[in-house]
């Protein structure tokens, strides 16, 4: 069991790349946070800002080439997972770090029922569980995640039910096998809006009531305002802020949070005066030499152009990567 308030996953300095022919596309770089239980925590960003490289780190799915880890450690459960062999973290994945993907589909198979899939995969993580006992585990994870029918959806093929459904089904199958984290990776982003509000309910009902931690990787700020506790903001790679919700919503330190919260479309501005973040993500087979941000920063200065900004405390928890950013009374 978990001691109070130790971190239940300890991510230090990883970083991870991609071959080309080119070079190192080195697509998370750096990168340190902790969550705890009871924690929901966002990492956020533009497409290619490294989060959903983050998390398939996070459950050593990058281990085919051109794939690689470059450095670093994450420490879950005392072991650092990414000197374990595969069979190790197989029982890893779906045991241990329950995932849930983008597409609603990915995690179920289309040649099986949705009874042979739940069961089948508690079975395999759990070697004490017989067949009814995860059936009957099964049919109250069906219910959690709000259906009444079980039976029929039991008997369903993925494809005879919505896009929405399968999320659900996948969202059961991980509760079913009690993670000690999940990994939620834009979890609603292919759903209507009635299903995001409802998979988002979900989640946050079992941390509420388990106190089971959950990293949601999303581009979308409200669901952040939905549901995170503690944010983590990435660009080019690495982290550039981090704080509790509230007060990095409210009041973010870094100019790149500052451009993503202004760049929330609203729906009552007058036509024409939308904002946007000028310019392109950066190349990072060769980034900028200095911040990663300034050739885009409104702000940036000669030494934001020459030197990467150090990772420090802004005070009252918040840490940020910027040489402008720190208030003068922690500085
Ligand atoms: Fe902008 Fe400079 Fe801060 Fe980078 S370090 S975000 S360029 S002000």
């Amino acid at each position: 069991m978990d001691e109070a308030g130790q971190p239940v996953l300890k991510v230090r300095n990883l970083r991870t790349g991609f071959a080309t022919p080119a070079g190192t596309v080195v697509a998370v770089d750096d990168v340190s946070f902790d969550i705890r239980r009871g924690e929901i925590l966002a990492i956020i960003g533009e497409s290619g800002s490294g989060k959903t490289v983050t998390a398939l780190s996070l459950i050593k799915l990058i281990t085919t080439p051109p794939g690689k880890y470059l450095g670093g450690s994450i420490e879950l459960a005392g072991a650092d997972t990414l000197k374990l062999d595969e069979a190790a973290m197989e029982g890893v994945r779906g045991g241990t770090i329950g995932m849930i993907f983008q597409n609603p589909r990915a995690s179920l198979d289309p040649s099986f029922t949705v009874e042979f899939q739940l069961v089948e995969t508690m079975m395999r993580h759990d070697s004490a569980l017989d067949r009814s006992a995860a059936l009957d585990i099964a049919t109250r994870s069906l219910q959690e995640v709000g259906f009444p029918d079980t039976a029929r959806v039991l008997a369903s093929y993925p494809h005879q039910l919505s896009g929405g459904m399968c999320q659900r089904v996948g969202l059961a199958m991980v509760l079913a096998c009690s993670p000690k984290l999940l990994i939620a990776d834009e979890p609603t982003t292919a759903l209507d809006v009635g299903v995001q509000a409802k998979i988002l309910l979900l989640l946050k009902k079992r941390n509420r009531e388990s106190g089971l931690p959950i990293i949601i990787i999303t581009h979308d700020i409200g669901v952040v305002r939905a549901i995170a506790t503690r944010v983590l903001v990435m660009y080019g790679g690495h982290i550039q802020e981090e704080g509790e919700v509230d007060e990095l919503l409210s009041a973010p330190l870094h100019p790149y949070t500052q451009a993503l919260i202004r760049s929330i479309p609203d729906p009552d501005a007058p036509a024409g005066t939308m904002t946007f973040i000028r310019g392109e993500p950066p190349n990072l087979l060769a980034p900028p030499r200095g911040c990663r941000f300034a050739p885009r920063c409104e702000r940036a200065t000669a030494i934001c152009h020459a030197q990467v900004p150090e990772w420090r405390s802004a005070g009252g928890g918040r840490m940020v990567r910027c040489h402008l950013a720190v208030p003068e009374a922690v500085q």
